[in-house]
């Protein structure tokens, strides 16, 4: 872990660079945004920590509204049950007896849930739970769309949740709904359209569960993108979004895009201005994640960042104040999750200061 780039106290203008900055006053409004969202839906959010990958952060979700976090690797739930998160759901498949063996002995800390789509992970997940001495609560994945995990809809899930439901060490805890290829559909048309799928599939498949007494505590699935769609369908009870605490560059190109502020940003310094037209910064894409665009500069108009090599940004000067050598300029990521994966803390700043600093605590963690 590299020391933090930063003080409490020090103007943000001297942190030290690339940094990982979370904007603290659009951060806060972001969380109490999607409370107020959420509030007259009556649906549960659990946020999804693979965003932030911070049990300071899981803490301030919960404390503004959210009822647990999911995350999508057992090192990921290490770090939030250490860090004292009370409940816990791998939304996700877990393959791997080591990492069965370290997923269930969280459950004498916390309240851990996972996913499965196969019937030779039951057998696995309760060959865990027993070495463990622990009862663990298990939801189904279905396929709603996006071909990703998943067993098909209706029957199949049946017959796997019945597998779930006759084993001692192991509890059916509902369906895994999630239908990741939506969130990034640019028109609100086609998000509804793919959301009206997964809504009709999950019904089917709660109300084939009910007809065998096999009741879903949790239908969950949805992420920035369209979590408005499953919080009012009567279907889903939790909205698993993760984004929305930071918004990227990518969110913000959904027409109607999800109302939140960016509050997380890539701090870079101009290296060098040797070129005409040219401001060359200190991150490239080891400092900001690229797979899903590049980043934006923030207000500074006429500044665009065109490319990224290793430890290289290559921003043109097409307008505005051109930018001065050392100076720092804040950077909006295209994707927020891989970006956090990049950097061991966050310098929490607010009003031009660092009033914090948080380890990415589940930083990395390969398993
Ligand atoms: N739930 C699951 C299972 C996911 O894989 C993801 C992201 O890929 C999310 C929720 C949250 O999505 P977002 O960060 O886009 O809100
Ligand atoms: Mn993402």
């Amino acid at each position: 872990m590299q020391p933090p780039p930063a003080e409490p106290g020090m103007p943000e203008d001297e942190v030290d660079t690339p940094a990982l900055l979370l904007d603290l006053d659009a951060f806060e409004a972001n969380l109490d945004m999607m409370a107020s969202l959420l509030a007259p839906t009556g649906t549960r959010l659990r946020a999804h920590a693979k965003t932030h990958k911070s049990s300071v952060i899981a803490k301030l979700q919960m404390a503004r509204g959210a009822i647990g976090q999911c995350v999508q690797k057992v090192a990921e739930a290490e770090a939030l049950a250490w860090g004292g998160i009370p409940d816990i759901l791998v939304s996700n498949q877990v393959v791997g007896a080591r990492k069965l063996a370290r997923f269930a002995a969280l459950a004498h800390i916390a309240q851990v849930a996972i996913c499965v789509d196969d019937a030779e992970q039951v057998a696995a997940i309760e060959a865990a739970a027993e070495a463990a001495g622990v009862r663990i609560p298990v939801l189904i994945e279905i396929d709603v769309g996006a071909a990703r995990c998943g067993v098909e809809p209706g029957p199949p899930a049946v017959a796997l949740a019945e597998h779930i439901a006759a084993s001692k060490q192991l509890r059916f805890g509902g369906i895994q709904a999630y239908q990741g290829s939506a969130q990034h559909q640019r028109t609100p048309e086609q998000r509804a359209a793919s959301i009206a799928h997964a809504v009709e599939s999950s019904r089917r498949t709660v109300e084939q569960l009910r007809q065998r007494g096999l009741d879903c505590s949790i239908v969950g699935g949805a992420g920035t993108g369209t979590f408005r769609l499953e919080a009012a369908s009567g279907v889903y009870t939790e909205i698993q979004a993760g984004s929305y605490a930071f918004m990227d560059a990518d969110y913000a190109r959904n027409s109607d895009a999800p109302p939140f502020r960016h509050a997380l940003f890539v701090l870079a310094t101009v290296m060098s201005r040797a070129i005409p037209g040219v401001a060359v910064v200190d991150a490239g894409h080891k400092a900001v994640a690229i797979d899903s665009g590049l980043p934006l500069v923030w207000d500074r108009p006429g500044l665009r960042y065109a490319g990224a090599s290793d430890e290289h940004g290559k921003i043109l000067i097409e307008g505005g104040t051109p930018p001065g050598l050392g100076e720092k300029l804040r950077l909006v990521p295209g994707h927020c999750d891989p970006t956090v994966d990049r950097y061991d803390w966050y310098v929490g700043v607010r009003g031009g200061r660092v009033e914090c600093l948080w380890p990415v605590s589940a930083r990395g963690g390969m398993a």
